[in-house]
């Protein structure tokens, strides 16, 4: 049996009260280790260092603060391969993504390591004579970062590298479907010159020590990605103790596809933002919104371009679509794949469990045709590799079925039209918009977020997570009388 890992307790390693095995979905009898499960009194004891390492961490300078995150990055960057396969290892995503998203991770680092040192506040004259005003942005003190499995390294590392670099202690509970990516990057960050207990990993359930986590008064701001049950709860719990929190949540996006699209891009587009990452990205092209001069053609491209995608062992050359990441996942999905039946809709190829050599999640990815935006396969999320194509009579027609969701992370339209691109992008209400590219994909230096149920709180990423990460105080000085 492999070593169990350990919790960063109060800078620490510290076993917990139980363990969880982690198996690879690729391939369900490679264990890939056992992992401790964190108790309520060592979340405490956490809470207690961090709110010490927190205030020796403002008495860093702002290089070794810079050199600390750069460190981080450069040392993700450097290992993403190895962490890039341990990564698509337990979570299931082909190795070039993983390889990919470890490295994004250590750019996110990079970048927050800069913005150390771009800390700018503002100053002006007082409306009272002789006073000047100070503006600036200080801590907030101690921030829960709670994380999901789809993006393990990136999705928290988006969150720990700003938490640090505005001056943050960090309290993180990842997913406990991706753990072995959480320890491997606690212990690049653990091995920094930083406040012993600055940064705390705390493996353990959501119910349990998520929820712990999110009612406790001694923390000042919760930053959540996840589904929009978990996040509503999550809400609630924090309003008791008036915590400030940023919520990323689930969506439904729409990639509009124009009668003057080029058809090829569209089918590429639509298959990578549609089975990327097995579907089960937030960013996910589940709604394909299809002009009908154009339906047919594009129908028949998307589908055999579906049935052209390899599923495989997410470590095997050639894979495209690993396999989904949990037995309970797959089950939903076929439930879901059941239900577009009933609904009326047409699975035109896909959607069924696959036997594979190795005992795997392994789903073939699912077209439907000739659905409707209220057949509930078009309302929920489903993080599947499944997707659905609506028929519109016209421009207008898309865009008002794009936005006919609750949901509004990002939108996407294929069209040769400038006035139509603009149109869209000004109209679409998602947070994200992309012209002529997929929905799934942002960078790292601008704001991401998006609207209705999707998000909640300031926007992360880029420059906009000052505003979470900060709070911010006006000091009035008074030079008093020259002697
Ligand atoms: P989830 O909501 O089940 O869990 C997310 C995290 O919350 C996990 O760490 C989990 O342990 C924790 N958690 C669960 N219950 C909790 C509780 N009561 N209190 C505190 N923490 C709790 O989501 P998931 O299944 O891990 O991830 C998939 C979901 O994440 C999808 O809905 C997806 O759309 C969403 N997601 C959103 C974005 C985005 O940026 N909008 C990005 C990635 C994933």
């Amino acid at each position: 049996m492999p070593d169990t890992k350990f919790n960063l307790i109060a800078g620490s390693w510290t076993a917990g009260v139980s363990e969880i095995e982690n198996r690879n979905p690729s391939d369900i009898t490679d264990l890939i280790g056992l992992f401790t499960q964190a108790s309520a009194d060592q979340l405490e004891a956490t809470l207690d260092r961090a709110r010490i390492a927190q205030a020796d961490w403002a008495g860093y300078g702002l290089e070794r603060k810079q050199a600390v995150l750069m460190a981080i990055g450069a040392e993700l960057m450097s290992r993403a391969e190895e962490l890039g396969t341990l990564l698509s290892r337990e979570e299931g995503k082909p190795l070039a993504e993983g390889r990919g998203e470890v490295y994004r991770a250590g750019q996110f680092f990079t970048y927050y390591a800069a913005e150390t040192l771009r800390q700018l506040g503002e100053n002006a004259d007082s409306v009272r004579a002789g006073v000047e005003i100070d503006v600036r942005r200080e801590p907030v003190g101690t921030v829960a970062v709670i994380s999901p499995w789809n993006f393990p390294t990136a999705t928290a590392s988006w969150k720990i590298a700003p938490a640090l670099a505005y001056g943050n202690a960090v309290v993180w509970k990842p997913a406990n479907l991706t753990p072995a990516s959480a320890v491997a990057l606690a212990e690049i960050i653990d091995r920094q010159d930083i406040p012993k207990g600055l940064f705390s990993l705390v493996m353990g359930s959501g119910a349990d020590i998520g929820q712990r986590l999110v009612e406790s008064p001694r923390i000042d701001a919760i930053s959540f990605t996840g589904s929009v049950p978990v996040g509503k709860g999550i809400a609630a719990a924090a309003i008791q103790n008036l915590t400030r929190v940023q919520m990323e949540m689930g969506s439904k996006n729409a990639l509009a596809v124009m009668d003057d699209a080029d058809l090829d891009l569209a089918v590429t587009l639509a298959l990578s933002g549609a089975f990327g990452g097995a579907g089960q990205k937030c960013t996910a092209s589940s709604r394909l919104v299809v002009h009908d001069r154009v339906h047919d053609a594009f129908a028949e491209k998307l589908v055999a371009g579906a049935q052209a995608m390899k599923v495989g062992h997410a470590l095997e050359d050639g894979t495209q679509i690993g396999p989904v990441v949990s037995d309970r996942q797959l089950s939903e999905n076929l439930d879901y794949v059941r239900l577009g039946k009933t609904e009326g809709a047409e699975l035109a190829c896909g959607g069924a469990r696959l036997e594979m050599p190795h005992d795997g999640h392994y789903m073939s990815p699912g077209v439907f045709l000739n659905t409707r935006n209220d057949m509930t396969i078009n309302r929920e999320e489903m993080f599947a590799p499944l997707t659905s194509v609506i028929k519109v009579g016209s421009y207008d027609e898309a865009l008002a079925t794009v936005n006919d969701t609750r949901f509004g992370l990002t939108s996407g339209i294929v069209t040769r039209s400038l006035a139509r691109a603009t149109h869209f992008r000004r109209n679409a209400r998602t947070g994200v918009v992309a012209v002529n590219l997929p929905t799934a994909g942002t960078d790292y230096h601008v704001p991401f977020g998006g609207r209705g149920d999707s998000s909640y709180g300031p926007r992360e990423q880029g420059r906009a997570a000052a505003e979470f990460y900060t709070t911010v105080k006006t000091a009035y000085i008074s030079a008093g009388n020259p002697a």
